[in-house]
C-alpha cells in the first residue's frame, strides 16, 4: 500500500509535468487533474495485469491522476483488513476493479456517503459480479451478473427488435459465451460519454457478457452489443445516477488483452470524466476503432 502511493506521487508529479504537453485535451483553462482511485486486490480476473493497463488508459488521456489501493487477498486477517481503509474523499472518481470478499462495514458506509454525496463511481467488467447482496451497491451499478442474482434482484435489460426491454422473467443473472471481437452499437449519441462514438465499432477479443440484471433505476443504456448466446443486444456502457453522485458502468475488459483496444481507452476514459464531473472535454481518438477494424493499443 505505501509503495502503490509513493509510486502514485511520483507518477502524480510525472502528470503534472505531461499536463503541459497535453493542456489543451483539458477545455476551459481547467488547471485540475482529476483524482481516480482504483480498487483492486481481490477478482476471479487477473487483476493483477488489469489495474495496470487502466492506470495506462487513465494516464495517457493526460486529464487523472491515479492511486491504486489494493485490499488484503483472499487469505487477508483480520488485521489486513483493519489496517485496509480506503479514503474514497480523497478523490474525484474511484473505479473498481474489484470481485471479491465484502468489504468491511466500515469502508461500504464511507463508499455509500462518498457516492451519495456526488463522488464519481466506475465498475469495469466483473466488478458487476460483486456484492450481490448489498442493496446500496446494486442500485448504483444497475445491473450485475452471478453473486446469487435473480428475478429478486430486479429485471433484465437489453435491447430486442431496437427496442429497450425491462425483462421480469425469472432465471439467473449473469452469462457469456467464448470469447471473441464484436461490434459495439451506440445507442444515445446525446449522452456526454458517447456523444460522437461511431454508430457501431469492433471491440477486440472480450467477453460479452449477457442476462445481467439488477434494479436499474436512473440508468441510460448507452452502448450495446449482440450477442449469439442471448439472441439479444447486451447492455455494455450504461450511466447512472445514485443520489448527487453519478457512476459510469462498462461491462467490457475480461482480461488485460481486452482492455488494449482504443474503444476500450476512450469509453473508459470518457465514461471516468463524465462520472467525476457530471461533463466530458476528452476528445474521441483518431486510431478510434472501425465496424471493421480493430485497434489494439500499442
Ligand atoms: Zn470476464
Amino acid at each position: 500500500m505505501r509503495n502503490k502511493l509513493t509510486l502514485g506521487l511520483a507518477v502524480m508529479a510525472m502528470s503534472c509535468l505531461a499536463y503541459v504537453g497535453l493542456a489543451k485535451k483539458v477545455e476551459g483553462g481547467e488547471d485540475k487533474l482529476l483524482k481516480v482511485l482504483i480498487i483492486d486486490g481481490q477478482n476471479n480476473h487477473k487483476w493483477e495485469s488489469t489495474t495496470p493497463v487502466m492506470e495506462d488508459a487513465f494516464k495517457s488521456s493526460g486529464r487523472y491522476t491515479v492511486d491504486v489501493s489494493t485490499s488484503p487477498g483472499k487469505n487477508g486477517s483480520e488485521e489486513e483488513w483493519a489496517k485496509w481503509r480506503p479514503d474514497f474523499s480523497e478523490y474525484d472518481v474511484v473505479v473498481s476493479n474489484y470481485n471479491g470478499q465484502m468489504w468491511p462495514g466500515e469502508v461500504r458506509t464511507a463508499f455509500v456517503s462518498f457516492v451519495k454525496n456526488g463522488g464519481g463511481f466506475v465498475v469495469v467488467h466483473a466488478a458487476d459480479n460483486a456484492f450481490g447482496m448489498w442493496p446500496e451497491y446494486n442500485e448504483m451499478i444497475g445491473l450485475g451478473g452471478w453473486g446469487g442474482r435473480t428475478e429478486k434482484s430486479g429485471p433484465y435489460v437489453y435491447y430486442k427488435d431496437g427496442k429497450l426491454v425491462r425483462d421480469t422473467s425469472k432465471g439467473k443473472g449473469g452469462g457469456h459465451g467464448p470469447q471473441h471481437e464484436f461490434v459495439v452499437t451506440n445507442r444515445d449519441n446525446t449522452h456526454p460519454i458517447t456523444k460522437g462514438m461511431p454508430t457501431e465499432w469492433l471491440h477486440t477479443k472480450d467477453e460479452l457478457y449477457d442476462t445481467l440484471r439488477g434494479p436499474a433505476n436512473n440508468m441510460k443504456v448507452l452502448a450495446t452489443a449482440p450477442s449469439q448466446k442471448s439472441q439479444r443486444d447486451e447492455p455494455m456502457l450504461m450511466a447512472l445516477d445514485y443520489g448527487k453522485g453519478r457512476v459510469f458502468h462498462t461491462t467490457l475488459g475480461h482480461a488485460d488483452y481486452s482492455m488494449k483496444c482504443r474503444g476500450f481507452y476512450d469509453t473508459l476514459n470518457r465514461g471516468t470524466e463524465w462520472a467525476a464531473t457530471g461533463e466530458v472535454t476528452l476528445e474521441w481518438s483518431e486510431d478510434f476503432p472501425s465496424k471493421d477494424k480493430i485497434s489494439p493499443i500499442k
